[in-house]
């Protein structure tokens, strides 16, 4: 299968797709047309395991390329790293009004990150050697939180890569921060950069088009990729779980191949809930697609108006991974509504650049509202909706899975009102592990404020007889390895990568 850009000027296989990350024309790579699973196919899905249901799904797209023995392989290593008998168990939350969590967090760094990072190694080597690259690759990544940390454990000692990670100095939790800055690894670095994460991805991308810069990587014979979310071969494997949470429900009887579900996905970069809209356009019976945000509201608004826009400052939140204000994944969707017009996109992302606003055309926006359903909760509406599904349900989940959950709500009573015997299932995907943001889980649930996130740990575990993950506890003890800070200037973070690609001694000294 090729791969086109969503700008028009490009066309290239799936390894090229996935070594570059990005179209040269700035556009984001899309599969050429969406393969279909048929019922049949979904039947025979019921009898895998988790790594075969994603081999599967992986090689309707890849294949052919890849080959569909290197695929079974990958996915059987890159989820034997996670805990739990089933890697991604889909949790009964309230049989009678058909809720359920489908826990994607039970991973290496305990954020749904995972499922794809774990695996994108294997797709990435193999990419390179499809295209003949000999070069080393040198994986960039801006981080909120959880890409950073998911993306050093993925690719840590993998042999002809490193990873440099930046995450902003005021925007991530302490544990998230904790996580980084004791990473493992003779390929890895970390550092802070001064603002917060808009800054901090400004400048990541500045980097990526800055051209001394690439001249010195490429004078090291060193290649330079993403591993955020706009690379094809990080949205793919999250388009698997979608149908295996189907899949799941089959097999355990609660409805029959061809029945609706709605799922319902706390979104930032517009990564993960793209790739379940992937999951409707290859053939899964999926009704709604509930586009959950939290007090940065602007895909709500986008859905609701029809009007994109970021003129507005970005708010810190309990759900630091989701305080983002341009989703990067968008441009996919708003490729396909206006019927793959890749000139109309070019355009529309154009202005996105300079007059950081955009719409689109009502007959657009209608088609949208087809297949989504959006919503934003404030923190104290996160608050709410984590404190009644505990009460009621004894369920704890993290701050962002709690903003999924309020929005679910918002859409229940709607639901209920419109009509009261629709017992569609509901969905909704729980993006990290409680125990990731102790300190406001343990707010959320109790009202009760600790000053450290050990003691949170260990609170919330009296409170909710939940196992805290061995490697969020390995952290207390681990001496700091990266402490350096840098500036926001993309000449203090080039300089700051070049040492680190000449393998000068890691860790680098403090210098903020
Ligand atoms: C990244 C992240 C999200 C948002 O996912 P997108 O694909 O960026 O929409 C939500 N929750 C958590 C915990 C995350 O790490």
């Amino acid at each position: 299968m090729y791969f086109i850009s969503t700008r028009g000027g490009e066309k290239v296989t799936g390894a090229q797709a996935i070594a570059q990350g990005l179209a040269k024309d700035g556009g984001l790579f899309v599969p050429e047309n969406f393969p279909l699973v048929t019922n049949e196919e979904l039947e025979g899905m019921a009898g895998m395991s988790y790594p075969e249901r994603a081999s599967f799904i992986l090689g309707k797209y890849l294949g052919e390329e890849f080959g569909q023995d290197f695929l079974n392989t990958s996915c059987e290593k890159a989820y034997s790293n996670f805990e739990g008998e089933d890697p991604i168990p889909l949790v009964k939350v309230d049989g009678e009004t058909g809720l359920y969590v489908l826990e994607l967090f039970h991973g290496p760094t305990c954020a749904f990150k995972d499922i794809a990072l774990q695996l994108l190694p294997y797709l990435l080597k193999k990419s390179l050697e499809l295209t003949g690259e000999k070069k080393d690759v040198l994986i960039l990544a801006a981080t909120s939180g959880d890409t950073g940390k998911a993306a050093l454990e993925g690719f840590r000692d993998v042999p002809g890569t490193k990873v440099a990670v930046f995450y902003p100095d005021e925007g991530v939790a302490k544990m998230q921060r904790l996580q980084m800055c004791i990473q493992d690894g003779k390929n890895v670095c970390v550092a802070g950069v001064k603002g917060n994460f808009d800054d901090c991805q400004r400048a990541v991308k500045a980097l990526f088009a800055e051209e001394t810069f690439q001249a010195e990587l490429e004078k090291r014979n060193v290649l330079l990729t993403s591993a955020n979310s706009i690379n094809f071969g990080r949205l793919a494997p999250q388009i698997a779980y979608y149908f295996s949470a189907y899949v799941d429900l089959v097999t355990s009887n609660q409805i029959e191949i061809g029945d609706n579900v709605d799922f319902v996905v706390p979104t930032g970069n517009f990564g993960d809930i793209l790739a379940g809209w992937y999951a409707k356009k290859m053939g899964l019976p999926v009704r709604k697609l509930i586009c959950a945000s939290n007090r940065n509201r602007v895909l709500t608004e986008f859905f609701k108006k029809g009007v994109y826009d970021v003129k507005r400052p970005l708010m810190r939140s309990m759900s630091p991974s989701m305080d983002i204000l341009v989703s990067s994944n968008l441009e996919r969707l708003i490729f396909e509504v206006s019927g793959r017009n890749a000139e109309l996109t070019a355009n529309r992302m154009e202005q996105l650049k300079k007059e950081k606003t955009y719409s689109i055309t009502p007959k657009e926006r209608n088609l949208l509202e087809k297949d989504f359903y959006a919503g934003f909760a404030s923190e104290d509406d996160t608050v709410d909706a984590m404190y009644e599904i505990f009460e009621e349900y004894g369920y704890a989940m993290d701050t962002h899975t709690g903003v999924g959950l309020s929005v679910y709500m918002q859409y229940y009573n709607e639901r209920e009102k419109n009509d009261p015997k629709d017992r569609t299932p509901v969905i909704v995907l729980s993006t990290a592990n409680p125990y990731k943001f102790p300190q406001d889980v343990l707010y959320a649930l109790s009202g009760n404020d600790v000053k450290d996130s050990f003691k949170g740990i260990k609170r919330l575990n009296l409170l909710t007889a939940m196992k805290p993950p061995k490697c969020l506890l390995a952290l207390r003890y681990r001496p700091l390895r990266f402490k350096t800070v840098v500036s926001n200037d993309i000449g203090k973070m080039s300089d700051l990568i070049l040492r680190f690609v000449d393998g000068e001694v890691v860790p680098i000294p403090d210098e903020s």
